[in-house]
């Protein structure tokens, strides 16, 4: 496998119940991916953010859907054509918790929901993954009913037959039912016809100031490095609007945590773009879509660990603000998604501890007010975000936090 010949330009989520398939799939779409990523960022970004790149392509003058592949050469030696390049948002295996699928999905131009036919539908986080795309406002969806190379026809059937009446009335009522097998590799071709149909590439502006959404963030240097073989610290994430350049300077906010004289405070870093890559490509500029890695001049102890992920990254001074509280006009679903039966959902109280998604940030904030349709919240680590942003908002019901609705930033 290669390099992709383009950069990404858009960006594909894997969402549904754990074990339908979605790492799988992702694998058989991209390749051998892990080695497209050059050796200096290839072991912080490709295995933590979770992340993969892929091209379509099409064998010229053959039939749809044969015609589609991801192989640069058919099986006679003739080169395919390029469709495009996508990035796909795959929350790593461990990860199972909603927080990580929000957070992802602010940066999903469009969904694949992967629904196993080997079991009943929907299981507990199809149906979360599915309302979370719902609220988030992710309409390009493809369902691709996996695993049907383990089942019979007529058990096929009935479980599309389940699909149909679950997505009824939902976001994804409409969305194309495509049977694969990600494993045997099976009506793939199918299914990429369908995606390059349902998940076109969004309009952009490059001439817009840089905007990235931060969502990992790494160490990339290996035990023991000393100080003058040191990189500096690498972000992960997408460009959502204008470009970024080798050698810009970059803001981040919120920042980060100093204290002076007994007081702490957040203030936004600056430092300037060491390197870029996208695509499994070194390059001198990213443009809006797909995924990218930016490697910084910032002390990798500050990139560390994700210690950076949530933050907004671009020009400095165009950002939007840092928000240590802030209120929301809240709209609550109808009923716990995913739980057990129909649980209603109560209203918002004052002093309840809320889990908000507010772009690829999650934050817990305490709620110091609350009405009727709209909340106040303190949080304990701020998120840069604009008026009008959506946030996912999550109440504590037994063990986990469960969805309960979505609010709008005043
Ligand atoms: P994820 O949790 O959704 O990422 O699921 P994985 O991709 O890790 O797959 C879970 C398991 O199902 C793995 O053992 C896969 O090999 C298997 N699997 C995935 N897709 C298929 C398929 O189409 N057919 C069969 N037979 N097994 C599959
Ligand atoms: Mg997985």
């Amino acid at each position: 496998v290669t390099k992709n010949p383009q950069q990404p330009e858009v960006n594909i989520g894997l969402v549904g119940h754990v074990d339908h398939g979605k790492t799988t799939l992702v694998q058989a779409l991209s390749g051998s991916w892990t080695d497209q990523h050059s050796e200096e960022m290839k072991r912080g970004i490709s295995i933590r953010l979770g992340y993969a790149d892929a091209t379509f392509r099409q064998i010229p003058g053959a039939d749809a859907p044969e015609c589609y592949t991801v192989e640069e050469e058919t099986e006679d030696g003739d080169e395919t054509d390029v469709l495009r390049t996508v990035s796909f948002v795959d929350a790593p295996g461990h990860e199972t918790l909603m927080a990580t699928m929000l957070s992802g999905a602010a940066i999903m131009d469009g969904a694949i929901l992967l629904v196993s036919a080997t079991e009943d539908v929907p299981q507990a986080q199809t149906a979360e993954h599915l309302m979370a795309l719902d609220i988030i406002g992710i309409e390009n969806i493809v369902i691709a009913q996996n695993k049907v190379d383990l089942v019979d026809r007529e058990r096929a059937l009935d479980n599309y037959e389940q699909i149909k009446e679950f997505v009824e009335g939902t976001v994804a009522e409409d969305a194309p039912i495509v049977p694969i097998s990600a494993q045997q590799e099976v009506n793939l071709d199918l299914l990429i016809e369908t995606i390059e149909a349902e998940i076109p590439t969004p309009e952009r502006d490059e001439t817009e100031d840089s905007q990235m959404y931060v969502a990992r963030s790494f160490d990339i240097n290996r035990p023991g490095t000393t100080w003058d073989g040191l990189m500096g610290g690498v972000v992960g994430g997408s460009v959502v609007a204008g470009k970024l350049e080798e050698g810009d300077e970059l803001e981040l906010r919120p920042g980060r945590e100093v204290e002076e004289e007994g007081q702490t405070e957040w203030r936004s870093i600056t430092t300037e773009i060491r390197s870029l890559q996208a695509g499994g490509n070194m390059v001198d500029e990213v443009r809006p879509g797909g995924l990218c890695g930016v490697g910084t001049g910032l002390d990798p102890s500050f990139t560390k660990g994700d210690a950076l992920a949530g933050q907004v990254a671009g020009e400095p001074g165009t950002l939007p603000p840092t928000r240590e509280r802030f209120t929301m006009d809240v709209e609550l679903l109808e009923r716990v998604v995913g739980g057990n039966g129909d649980e209603g959902i109560e209203e918002i109280s004052t002093g309840e501890p809320l889990m908000l998604t507010v772009g690829t940030a999650t934050t817990v904030g305490a709620v110091t007010s609350a009405r009727s349709g709209e909340a106040e919240v303190s949080l304990k680590r701020p998120v840069c975000a604009e008026e009008g942003a959506k946030i996912a908002i999550n109440r504590r019901v037994g063990a986990r936090w469960r969805l309960i609705g979505i609010g709008t930033l005043k």
